[in-house]
């Protein structure tokens, strides 16, 4: 074999571990565990979120029925004081006065209701907000068994593929034995921007880029001791025989 019949067989090798690479890191079950894996953390998100809001409401809740509670007392204080005025003399009574009490009898209770009101809103809300954690959970948990198994069975796929690619690997280095140095730099550097640096000449188009080639070319690339690239897309040209 000469050098460029070496090259081939090395890039050959090389492309072949390439797209073993490519295809292993991206197998169904790898997908499916890493959507598992997003939904596990979104959902923990959404539950922290939901319960950061059930515990704002829950204040809320006691702030309101501790304000409604002084409501209920200064309501009673009125009561004792109707009470008052009607065992009092009516000749002695102030009227002004007890307009004055009836007005603010009406207004702690129109209070205490609309506080009643939004207590009851909260506490559907409440409600809401846990029946979405219970929902959430129980698909975490869902995924979550889903995701322990598939993963035991990740962990058996893994193994094979790391042998798999030991063994290309090590295919790719013995073919790398025996070209020298100063090719393989070569077919490096061009290496960074295709996958392919090498391309078989048919007649004289270029297998990489189809150019049609100056006739001779062939004879150039036999009768050359340096390598030979295209002049259109500078990979190294090579006779298949
Ligand atoms: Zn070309």
């Amino acid at each position: 074999m000469n050098n460029l019949d070496l090259l081939w067989n090395y890039q050959t090798k090389q492309i072949e571990l390439e797209r073993y690479e490519k295809k292993v890191k991206d197998t169904p079950l790898r997908r499916r565990l890493i959507t598992l894996q997003r939904f596990l953390q979104q959902g923990q998100k959404l539950l922290s979120d939901v319960e950061k809001q059930a515990k704002l409401k829950e204040d809320r809740i006691s702030e309101i029925e501790n304000k409604s509670k002084s409501y209920v007392d200064d309501l009673e204080d009125l009561n004792k004081d109707f009470s008052y005025y009607s065992e009092c003399d009516p000749e002695e009574l102030d009227e002004k006065e007890i307009t004055q009490a009836v007005k603010e009898a009406e207004r702690l209770g129109d209070n205490i209701s609309n506080l009643r009101k939004t207590i009851s809103r909260l506490r559907q809300e409440v409600e809401v907000s846990d029946a979405k954690i219970r929902d959430n959970l129980m698909k975490m948990r869902q995924a979550k068994a889903e995701y322990d198994k598939l993963y035991k069975d990740y962990q058996v796929e893994a193994k094979s593929i790391e042998a798999d690619l030991a063994e290309k690997r090590s295919v790719v280095e013995k073919a790398a034995e025996g070209i020298p140095a100063d090719i393989m730099a070569e077919y490096n550097r061009i290496k960074a921007n295709r996958e392919d640096p090498v391309a078989i000449l048919n007649g004289n188009i270029c297998g990489g880029c189809n150019l049609q080639l100056p006739i001779g070319i062939s004879s150039l690339i036999r009768n050359s001791d340096k390598l030979v690239r295209c002049e259109n897309c500078g990979r190294i040209l090579y006779i298949k025989e």
